[in-house]
Order: C-alpha cells, then sequence, then structure tokens
C-alpha cells in the first residue's frame, strides 16, 4: 500500500481553510473525480479517487477529527475511528445531485467499514475469553484467577480526551448551537451540525496519552468462581467486568472447556470408570479399591460377577449445576482372565470344570 497522502493536499487547500473553503473544494473535485463522469476504463482509478477526497473531506470539514489529524496525522485518525465513524463526520448533504447512484454502488465501502464501535450507546461492550477447566475443578468446583484486558478511562485526562488545562473550542460550524439550518430550495430546516454533532465544541488539544480517545487499555487480574458441575460449553457471565462505558459496563463471559481425565468419562453429572479384578474375585467375591473424585474408596464386589457388571457409587459423581441433585459414580467391572497358568493353577481349574 502506498503512504497515504496529507488531506490538506489531496483537497488542494491551507491548513488554515475554513469550513466553508474546504466544502467549496470537496464539491469541485467530486464533480471532476465522479466515477459516472469518466471514460468506463478509467472508471476504478476514479473510484478510488473519489474515495480519497471523500475521506480528505469528511476528516477535515469535522472539527473534531481536523484537530486531531492536524496532532497526529493519520495514525490518530486511523487509531481512533473505523472507516464507518471517518465518513459519519462529513457533511454529504447537498451532494446528492453530484453522488447520484454512487452511494448505492460504493456505499459498502465508504460507509461499511468495520462496523460500529458501540461506544455511543452508553453501555460498553461485553468481552468474551475462552478458558480450560481441569476435570476435578469442572467437578469440584474452584477459584482461578485470570488476567482480562480491558478499554478503562485514561489517567491523564479522565475520560475526556482533551489535554487537561485546555479549553474547548466553540464550533465554528453552527457557532456553538449545535444545530444548523440547512435548505432546499423553498424547504428549511434545522439539522444536528454534522461538525460537532450537536455538541457546540470540540476538543482544541487532545490528551498527549490517549491521543483523545479517552481510554487505555489496561490488565487486570480477576478471581473467578467456577461452580461445581460447569461442563464444556457453559458460558460464566462476570457481571460489570466487560469494557467500561459511558454509563454501564460490559459484562465478561467466560466460555468454559472441560478437560479430559486419565480415569473417568463424565456423562452428564454421572462419571464413569472401569475397573479390573482377577477372574477369582470375580468368581469368589471380596474388597477393591476404587478411584473417586474426592479420593480411593473400597467397593464390595459380591460373588459371581460378570464381565461388564456395572456398580454404582451414589453421590460419588457431579453436582448439578442448577439444582441440589448429584450424580453418580458408575465403575464398570473387567474381569482379567489369566493368561499363563501354572502347572498347580491348571490342575485345580482342571478339577474345577
Ligand atoms: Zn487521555
Ligand atoms: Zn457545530
Amino acid at each position: 500500500m502506498s503512504a497515504k497522502r496529507d488531506y490538506y493536499d489531496i483537497l488542494g487547500v491551507a491548513k488554515t481553510a475554513t469550513a466553508v473553503e474546504i466544502k467549496k473544494a470537496y464539491r469541485s473535485l467530486a464533480l471532476k473525480h465522479h466515477p459516472d463522469r469518466v471514460a468506463p476504463d478509467k472508471k476504478e482509478e476514479a473510484e478510488e479517487q473519489f474515495k480519497e477526497i471523500s475521506e480528505a473531506y469528511a476528516v477535515l470539514f469535522d472539527e473534531q477529527k481536523r484537530v486531531l489529524y492536524d496532532q497526529y496525522g493519520h495514525v490518530g485518525i486511523d487509531q481512533k475511528y473505523t472507516s464507518e465513524d471517518i465518513f459519519r463526520g462529513g457533511d454529504f448533504s447537498g451532494f446528492e445531485n453530484i453522488f447520484g447512484s454512487i452511494f448505492g454502488d460504493m456505499g459498502s465501502d465508504i460507509f461499511g467499514g468495520r462496523g460500529s464501535s458501540g461506544r455511543r450507546s452508553g453501555r460498553g461492550r461485553d468481552l468474551q475469553m475462552a478458558m480450560d477447566v481441569s476435570f476435578e475443578d469442572a467437578a469440584r468446583g474452584t477459584t482461578k484467577s485470570i488476567k482480562v484486558p480491558r478499554y478503562e478511562a485514561c489517567n491523564t485526562c479522565q475520560g475526556s480526551g482533551a489535554k487537561p488545562g485546555t479549553k474547548r473550542k466553540t464550533c465554528s460550524q453552527c457557532k456553538g448551537k449545535g444545530q444548523v439550518v440547512i435548505s432546499s430550495g423553498f424547504f428549511r430546516m434545522a439539522q444536528t451540525c454534522p461538525s460537532c454533532r450537536g455538541e457546540g465544541s470540540s476538543i482544541s488539544v487532545f490528551c498527549p496519552s490517549c491521543r483523545g480517545e479517552g481510554r487505555t487499555k489496561k490488565t487486570r487480574k480477576l478471581e473467578v468462581k467456577i461452580p461445581a458441575g460447569v461442563y464444556t460449553g457453559a458460558s460464566l457471565r462476570i457481571k460489570g467486568e466487560g469494557e467500561i462505558g459511558v454509563r454501564d459496563s460490559g459484562d465478561l463471559y467466560i466460555e468454559l472447556n472441560v478437560l479430559e481425565h486419565a480415569k473417568f468419562i463424565r456423562r452428564d453429572n454421572d462419571i464413569i470408570c472401569e475397573i479390573e479384578i482377577s477372574m477369582v474375585k470375580a468368581v469368589l467375591g471380596g474388597e477393591v479399591e476404587v478411584s473417586t473424585l474426592d479420593g480411593n474408596v473400597s467397593m464390595k464386589i459380591p460373588a459371581g460377577t460378570q464381565p461388564g457388571k456395572i456398580f454404582r457409587l451414589r453421590g460419588k459423581g457431579v453436582p448439578d449445576l442448577h439444582s441440589y441433585a448429584k450424580g453418580d459414580e458408575l465403575v464398570k467391572v473387567k474381569v482379567v482372565i489369566p493368561t499363563s497358568l501354572s502347572m498347580q493353577q491348571r490342575n485345580l481349574l482342571e478339577q474345577f470344570s
């Protein structure tokens, strides 16, 4: 990509140009480079130029963006605004006759962009993150500390975006009224001033720490309680830990992924495991050690236990996330048939059969 050209150069105006001069310059350039007015083989080039002059106009006509551009150049604009936000500042009213169908054709390019930031709604955006949880922690619950990056109000300017000690300047478009009157033929109506968006004034010098953003990225450490019974796909909502908004903070959503266990398989709230017992124990019965999530327990094997038999250890499973119910541990018995026998063992078995 070639370096971006200076907005003033693009419009051919002086750094001191007034909003009226900027609008005038844009009007004549827009007419000249309108893609519908050039030969078909020049159309693509004209569209590029048209976009370039429209962007320059949108920034320089908007007092706030112009100050930011004067202070930080393209970097300041590109870091703070999406392409959609850039064009929102331009006063394109009165240009409809020039544009003709161009809004239809190029609208998605010029006005689409990366989508709205949601910063204007007053509520901060929700944040999302993913987290792996061990099988045991999911079953028994735990507390984990996590690091969450989010934007917080800039310390230097307290979120205002203006350099401390500097005064806002009155909007030259509306003279501070926040509204402008537009007229088209006999039709006159008041409209929110496009240059200051109705605020009547704008920042004169941007905060050097946040470049007018009013916020900076900070990483916070949070203690997150993971309740017993969570499962893969379960989502924890941590209220107010999303991005900070003007009125309210968004929420933080943590999507959980429960890791597999070497011994246990989970089926809903039950956990399943397999134990091996000797052929003799299966026939005569006895005691076996069985692992559970809370340590080993001793389990009785009745005489005559068949291979594949499942025993149920009540309440040794996973508690239900939404009730007081608790799952069980299901112990599947695998009977090991000996592959080599001593002479004596062989004789005994032959007698038995
Ligand atoms: Zn700041
Ligand atoms: Zn204004």
